[in-house]
C-alpha cells in the first residue's frame, strides 16, 4: 500500500470512528484479539501509533522497511492536549502480545 493510503487512512474521523467503533481502518469489519498497529520504530518505541487499529490479516499491505506491526489485547485511544505539539490522536496499546 503506498504512503497516500496510510495518510488517507490517517483522516481524524476515520481514526476516531474506528476507534470509538473499535472497527478495522483498512476493512472496516468489528475487531476481534489480537489487534495490531503498525508504526515506525518511533511509535513502536513511543508506544503511540497514529494509524487506526487493525486485524493482523490486515496490515500486510501496511507494512514495509519502515514499519512493523505489533499486536496488543487492548488500547487507550488518547486525545492530544493542548499543549501537545503532536496534535493527532495517538493509539496506545496497553496489553501487548
Ligand atoms: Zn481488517
Amino acid at each position: 500500500m503506498s504512503t497516500a493510503t496510510r495518510v488517507g487512512m490517517l483522516d481524524r474521523k476515520w481514526v476516531t470512528q474506528c476507534a470509538l467503533s473499535r472497527i478495522c481502518g483498512v476493512c472496516s469489519r468489528p475487531l476481534g484479539r489480537p489487534i495490531a498497529f503498525v508504526g515506525t520504530a518511533e511509535e513502536v518505541g513511543r508506544n503511540a501509533f497514529h494509524l487506526p487499529p487493525l486485524h493482523l490479516e490486515c496490515t500486510g499491505s501496511l507494512l514495509d522497511d519502515d514499519h512493523r506491526v505489533v499486536t496488543t489485547a487492548g488500547f487507550e485511544f488518547v486525545r492530544p492536549a493542548k499543549e501537545d505539539l503532536d496534535q493527532s490522536p495517538t493509539f496506545q496499546p496497553n496489553s501487548l502480545l
